[in-house]
This record gives structure tokens, C-alpha cells and sequence, in this order.
């Protein structure tokens, strides 16, 4: 099964890295406020550069202007794409062709379906939404991007990375 790795990244903006294992590459969206487990949460996603598959399980610190801060690798498991269109399955390079991509994931803290939908937001159309699928893993009670601060890896936090 492909992966999913959604990476903590304390820089100038606190954001999590979405990022889905999709032929070959990490396809990789900023989500400013985290992913959520309340379906009647819009998240906004921001498309961003793909990274390789060996990036899934980095934690560190990084250099560079935009990206300069810590690294912490904040859920990763399986992913599913599910996407449909028409009754039939659509793979999911073309899913995010489309800009509607339906998928599942297998994490610790993130389980059940998820919808990511390009928007022309703003006029930009890097502007994504990243919704919770009403299922078993939704949860509209707890906010784990608020209250879980560790890596599902090494137990440690983006403070534990800080350059001192
Ligand atoms: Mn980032």
C-alpha cells in the first residue's frame, strides 16, 4: 500500500506537510491549521512540491528562507485512494489531475476517508480543501493538530529539534 506522511513543520508559520505517496513522489500540500477530524471543518491545503519518498520519515532541523525551523514527522501509515467518478475508480495521478482526490488513511492519530478538492481561491488554484469523510474516524471532539504535539516516530517535538 502507498503511504501518507504528515509532517509537523515549526517555521515563520506553523503548518503541516500532507504529503501522499502517489507514482512515486510525495505530492505535498501545506495545511496552515493541520488536518481535522470534524467533517464540518474546511482546512485550507496548499499545493506545494512534490518530495521523494525517502523525505517520509525525515525529522530535523532545515535551513533555507521560507522553510528555515524544525521538522517532526506528526502521523504516517497507509494511504488509499478511493476516488470515483461516475460510479467507476479513478487512479490517482488522474484524481489529482481532476482536482478531486477520495482517499483513506491508516495513521495513529489520522484514520477513515478524507476529500481533497482544488479550489480557485484568491485566483489561485494551489489553493486546495482538505475535508474529514463523515466515517468511524471522524471525531468532532478531538483536535489532535492542537493537542498532539510529538512525533509518532521518536516521541520527540519540534522543540527537541531547535538549533540552540
Ligand atoms: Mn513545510
Amino acid at each position: 500500500m502507498p503511504i501518507f506522511v504528515v509532517q509537523r513543520h515549526d517555521a515563520s508559520r506553523l503548518h503541516f506537510d500532507l504529503r501522499l505517496e502517489i507514482d512515486g513522489v510525495l505530492v505535498s500540500w501545506a495545511v496552515p491549521k493541520g488536518p481535522s477530524l470534524d467533517p464540518r471543518d474546511k482546512r485550507l491545503a496548499v499545493f506545494t512540491e512534490d518530495h521523494s519518498l525517502d523525505y517520509a520519515g525525515f525529522e530535523g532541523s532545515i535551513g533555507g528562507a521560507y522553510g528555515a525551523g524544525t521538522v517532526i514527522v506528526w502521523d504516517t501509515g497507509g494511504f488509499e485512494n478511493v476516488t470515483t467518478r461516475q460510479g467507476g475508480p479513478v487512479g490517482a495521478g488522474a484524481a489529482l489531475a481532476d482536482g478531486h482526490l477520495r482517499f483513506l488513511l491508516h495513521g495513529r492519530r489520522l484514520s477513515g476517508g478524507f476529500a481533497l478538492t482544488r479550489t480557485n481561491m484568491s485566483g489561485d488554484d494551489r489553493n486546495w480543501i482538505l475535508v474529514k469523510i463523515d466515517d468511524e474516524g471522524a471525531d468532532r471532539r478531538r483536535s489532535p493538530a492542537t493537542t498532539e504535539l510529538t512525533s509518532v516516530l521518536s516521541g520527540r517535538t519540534n522543540q527537541d529539534f531547535e538549533q540552540r
